[in-house]
């Protein structure tokens, strides 16, 4: 969507570069030294903004970048030559040739793929880096880790495809540390049967933002691979995680459209869910589920005005949502209202707003909508 910058902003998402990069240098030095580190950017960076982030996150000094699709891979090498990129989700066969296009590496789980992939190297006159995908235990992407060697040696004799490294992805890193340990397990015992493995050269990775909670100190694993951790916010509240120092990079604002007072008795919004109980100032809000301030949330977001927090009444609407401001610090029309962030001495993160909306943090951060502009700031302070 075109955004008319000169207009002023009436629901809008801030995203601090400078805490994203100094995320990044946090989670890196919370891991062992030789870790490489995998950025997660896809779905535009969890919201965030593809070109920014990634611009940032190279200047950091990530070691790779994983997208979902070509498209996003697209964005990203139009940013530079010479970094990595890696595509997680499958390729559709008509997809194949623009690997070498755009030069990234594709996620290879069958038989199938290994052979497209080596047809498109082939046809392009150059190779094809690929990361071989393991099924320990999540059931979607990779191969079954028992079926693992057949896959390896078929890429091993495809001349037109480079092994450029292994993975597999957890289930529920951040609630089930024994399945996550036979996850581990899985997955070490299928790479043991890879002959001559150049470990070294190859990315070795499993750990996503939740996994690095409980990554063993010395295995074979050289990377990890961090989406929801580099935009500090935490997989769940009391995260062991909470030790590595990071801060949210994204908060979420809107402005108070008008003020006004209701008799006790008075029914609000559509559906008439809430029926105040007391006479009510209440503030109209610039936002609603148009912006992603989810309607799953109705009755039961609360938003910062003057730094306290005001409760959400009734049904959240498409462009405008009413908070009670009646115990509230004096709210005019075109004040600022924090739905996710920091003011005055309060804080709403994003983990208590996905609560509200029944939601998880991943999916709150991507339901931001184009409608709201991303303001960056750009500052270098690291
Ligand atoms: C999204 C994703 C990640 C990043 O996960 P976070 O929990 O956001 O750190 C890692 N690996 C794969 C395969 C993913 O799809």
């Amino acid at each position: 969507m075109r955004t008319f910058s000169h207009l002023p902003l009436r629901c809008w998402a801030e995203i601090d570069l400078a805490a994203l990069e100094r995320n990044l240098r946090q989670i890196r030095a919370s891991l062992p030294a030789h870790m490489r580190y995998v950025a997660v950017v896809k779905a535009d960076a969890y919201g965030h903004g593809l070109p920014q982030v990634a611009g940032r996150l190279m200047h950091a000094g990530a070691d790779l970048f994983a997208v979902a699709n070509l498209t996003e891979a697209a964005a990203l090498r139009e940013l530079g030559p010479g970094w990595p990129i890696l595509v997680l989700s499958p390729l559709l066969p008509d997809e194949d040739r623009y690997l070498a296009d755009y030069d990234v590496a594709a996620t290879v789980s069958t038989l199938e793929e290994v052979d497209r992939f080596n047809a498109a190297g082939k046809a392009a006159g150059r190779t094809i880096a690929v990361h071989l995908k393991i099924d320990t235990g999540m059931g979607r992407l990779g191969v079954w880790h028992e079926e693992a060697p057949a896959l390896y040696d078929r890429i091993a004799r495809a001349p037109h495809l480079q092994l450029a490294g292994i993975f597999t992805h957890f289930a529920s890193p951040d609630d089930d540390p024994d399945f996550t340990a036979e996850q581990r397990q899985r997955f070490l015992a299928a790479l043991a049967q890879f002959p001559h493995l150049p470990l070294a050269d190859l990315f070795i990775h499993a750990d996503n933002s939740a996994g690095i909670e409980t990554m063993p100190g010395a295995s074979p694993f050289n990377a990890v691979r961090i989406g929801l951790l580099q935009f500090g916010v935490l997989p769940r509240a009391g995260s062991l995680l909470a030790t590595v120092r990071t801060e949210p990079v994204c908060s979420f604002r809107t402005r108070i459209g008008i003020v006004k007072t209701l008799p006790s008795g008075t029914t609000v919004s559509y559906g008439r869910t809430r029926t105040l109980t007391r006479d009510t100032k209440v503030a109209i809000l610039c936002a609603g589920y148009g912006d992603g301030l989810p309607r799953a949330a109705s009755n039961r977001a609360q938003v910062l005005i003057g730094g306290r927090r005001c409760p959400v009444l009734g049904r959240v609407t498409m462009d405008q949502t009413i908070v009670d401001v009646t115990d509230g610090p004096a709210a005019a029309c075109g004040d600022e209202v924090v739905l996710i962030g920091r003011q005055g001495g309060g804080e709403i993160e994003v983990a208590e707003f996905s609560r509200w909306a029944d939601t998880i943090p991943w999916e709150t951060l991507c339901s931001i909508t184009k409608r709201v502009p991303r303001i960056y700031k750009t500052a270098l302070g690291t």
